[in-house]
């Protein structure tokens, strides 16, 4: 995957218009409608201001919410046209329909410098089938095309990927930094590079495992992924969460890490719950003493310890998924300890994953990490080292 894409910065946007793909896929309050939180449409304003103030006609889209082609009012953009119009204290024009006449007079309509929101591209069923008319339609209303929403790279939608194919396609800002930080530490990362990876299940991450074990100098394994890994070397786990049909994988795994020199770590203790629940009784032991009974719901106080040692020295550190149940707070130690040793650490740190990440966020370490993936699911695909639409279409650098 070449993560070397041209820019915003690299286009000729002066009097142009430049359809801006956005993601403007905002929480909405269930009772009222209301944006409950208006992160991503702030997150888009550097790319946006940086067409407006550089004469751009632009032209933002978006998708919100699951309306599976057709159209939902409760799932309408307009409430987003009118909270650009408050940030960025212009007015931004709101067009109904996804790419019809009103769009096209609209997008004619507009003047160097001004902007224009189009109603959520997923009320067209063309839109999530990638078809041709649609993204023919999309790219007509433009003649350049920018692709800020990063949540959606994974995808190849008509206004993700079948577009570019009709247009100059550049990355706007917040996709661009998603490319040089994480695309970097993939392709030629500092050293040495720690991977760190937790989270519920294996089989979510065998793809992530398999492309950073190629990468990593040290793999460190917690959350509930780490018991397969700890029945594959023949110990007890108890009750704690375990996928039978991995055990293998995880031995395999494990072998490789050995045949490439790779430092392998794992849990050596662990916070185990008498039950899955938020005031189970809880016992640290060593993972030699896990009780029938019990489940690991974390990672135990020596664990903590020897992870925040092997992550010192790293030159850069990626990590994806929990170090145990967070959300219940008597597990969240391990977790927190991981986002705080990245954040002391003085590396490049990166973190993928939406539960990590929102869980280094609740914890307060955001700030002090190097990057945050804000794609869930395209942050995953891409630590997998997979070919990504949204991105492998924009023009190479
Ligand atoms: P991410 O979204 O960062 O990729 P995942 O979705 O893979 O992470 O995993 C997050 C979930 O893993 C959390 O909800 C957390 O409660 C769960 N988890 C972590 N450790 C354990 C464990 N020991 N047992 C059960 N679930 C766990
Ligand atoms: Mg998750």
């Amino acid at each position: 995957m070449n993560y070397n894409k041209k820019s915003v910065k690299d286009a000729e946007v002066k009097g142009k218009k430049v359809l801006l793909r956005c993601d403007f896929n905002v929480p909405l309050s269930k009772e009222t409608g209301e944006i409950t939180s208006d992160k991503r449409i702030v997150a888009s304003l550097p790319t946006i201001e940086y067409l407006l103030k550089n004469g751009a006609k632009v032209i933002a889209c978006s998708h919100l919410g699951k309306p599976k082609g057709e159209f939902k009012k409760d799932l309408s953009l307009e409430p987003v046209a009118k909270r650009l119009t408050e940030l960025l204290k212009m007015p931004v024009a709101f067009s109904h329909d996804v790419a019809g006449e009103e769009s096209v007079m609209l997008a004619n309509g507009l003047k160097d410098g001004e902007l224009l929101l189009l109603e959520n591209l997923r009320f067209d069923p063309g839109e999530e089938k990638n078809d041709t008319e649609l993204a023919k339609k999309l790219a007509a209303l433009g003649e350049i095309y920018v692709s800020d929403a990063f949540g959606t790279v994974h995808r190849a939608h008509a206004s993700t990927a079948g577009i570019a194919a009709y247009l100059p396609a550049y990355a706007g800002f917040l996709v661009e930094k998603e490319l040089a930080i994480m695309g970097g530490a993939l392709d030629d990362p500092k050293r040495p590079f720690v991977a760190v990876l937790g989270g519920a299940k294996v089989s979510d991450k065998i793809g992530v495992l398999t492309n950073l074990i190629d990468k990593a100098d040290t793999l460190i394994i917690g959350g509930g992924m780490a018991y397969t890994f700890l029945k594959a070397l023949g110990k007890n786990i108890g009750k704690s969460l375990l996928e039978e049909d991995k055990v293998v994988l995880a031995g395999e795994v494990m072998q490789k890490a050995k045949d490439k020199n790779v430092k392998f770590l794992l849990p050596v203790d662990v916070a185990i719950g008498d039950r899955f629940a938020a005031d189970c009784e809880k016992k640290i032991v060593d993972v030699d003493s896990i009780p029938d009974d019990w489940m690991g719901l974390d990672i135990g106080t020596k664990t903590i310890s020897i992870f925040a040692e092997a992550i010192q020295g790293a030159g850069t550190i990626v990590w994806n998924g929990p170090m145990g149940v967070f959300e219940f707070p008597a597990f969240a130690d391990g977790t927190k300890s991981m986002a705080k040793s990245m954040a002391d650490s003085g590396a490049v740190t990166i973190i993928g994953g939406g539960d990590s990440a929102a869980a280094a966020e609740q914890m307060g370490f955001a700030d002090r990490i190097t990057h945050i993936s804000t794609g869930g699911g395209a942050s995953l695909e891409f630590l997998e080292g997979r070919e990504l639409p949204g991105i492998a279409c924009l023009l190479d650098k």
